[in-house]
């Protein structure tokens, strides 16, 4: 099936590297012209110069996401200078992990901050020109432990389900407005995130999967690109897991 696009406009969060660079990618094959934020210049410039050398359309932005004045002022000149912005990919996470009892304060609001706070920001300041346009579509990039829990990683985990209860929420606010608003919840897939994993226990992970493999930044976008296409419009409110098996 080839999907729909209409020269959209997309915003993605965490573009610079691993799932976000592979969204990034993926939505600009589709015509769609791309703003890739992530926190450093370089990683979001490259990404941004990736499309272009490949002929597509895309603009970089450095943007801490965890700071909501520095998204409020970045969002406003993008819709100035887009005059709209009509999907949302919002990617950008970080893991501080450490077992309950170690971790600190910081650690906890670190992750609370970049993983969910982040998704509030973009979506208040870029979902307001959807809901005009009565046409959107709102991604957010969960995790399976935001579903199943995981020891060691209570503020990811508490990031991730809450950002399944917005996505929920969300949905129902602009379902109205034609805007859909649906999350991808990746297992284990093989980014910068996961680099530190020893391989004897991406080996054991990987054996507890169905599908027996670690999954790639490809698989994420696939779904999240279909998501954001014309075809999806039937589809809001949705958890989407994408982990060979893992949660079932
Ligand atoms: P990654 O390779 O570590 O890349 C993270 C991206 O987010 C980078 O581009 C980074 O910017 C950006 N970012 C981090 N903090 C930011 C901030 N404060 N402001 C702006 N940008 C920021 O991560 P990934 O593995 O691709 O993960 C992408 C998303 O998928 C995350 O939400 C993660 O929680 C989720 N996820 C990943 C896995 C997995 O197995 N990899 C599993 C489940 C869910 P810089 O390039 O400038 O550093």
């Amino acid at each position: 099936m080839s999907l729909t696009f209409n020269h959209r406009t997309a915003l993605v969060t965490g573009a610079g590297r691993g799932i976000g660079k592979a969204i990034a990618e993926s939505l600009a094959k589709n015509g769609v012209t791309v703003i890739c934020i992530s926190k450093s210049a370089d990683s979001c410039g490259a990404t941004a110069a990736a499309i272009v050398a490949a002929g597509g359309k895309a603009k970089a932005l450095a943007v801490d996401v965890a700071n909501g004045a520095a998204v409020t002022k970045a969002a406003a000149d993008l819709i100035a200078e887009f005059g709209t912005i009509d999907i949302l990919v919002n990617n950008a996470g970080i893991t501080r992990d450490g077992l309950l009892f170690r971790m600190s304060e910081d650690d906890w609001n670190a992750v609370l901050s970049t993983n969910l706070s982040s998704c509030y920001y973009w979506t208040k300041h870029i979902g307001r020109s959807m809901t005009q346009k009565r046409w959107g579509r709102i991604v957010n990039i969960a995790s399976v432990v935001g579903l199943m829990g995981n020891a060691g990683q209570a503020n990811y985990c508490a990031a991730k389900a809450g950002l399944i209860g917005f996505t929920k929420a969300i949905a129902k606010e602009f379902a109205a407005r034609t805007v859909t608003c649906n999350a991808v919840a990746p297992g284990f897939i093989k980014t910068d995130m996961t680099a530190a994993l020893p391989p004897e226990a991406a080996e054991k992970i990987s054996s507890l999967i169905p599908l027996k493999r670690l999954g790639e930044a490809a698989d994420i976008a696939h779904m999240t690109t279909f998501l954001c296409s014309e075809e999806a419009a039937y589809i809001t409110g949705q958890v989407f897991t994408v982990d060979g098996g893992m949660v079932m």
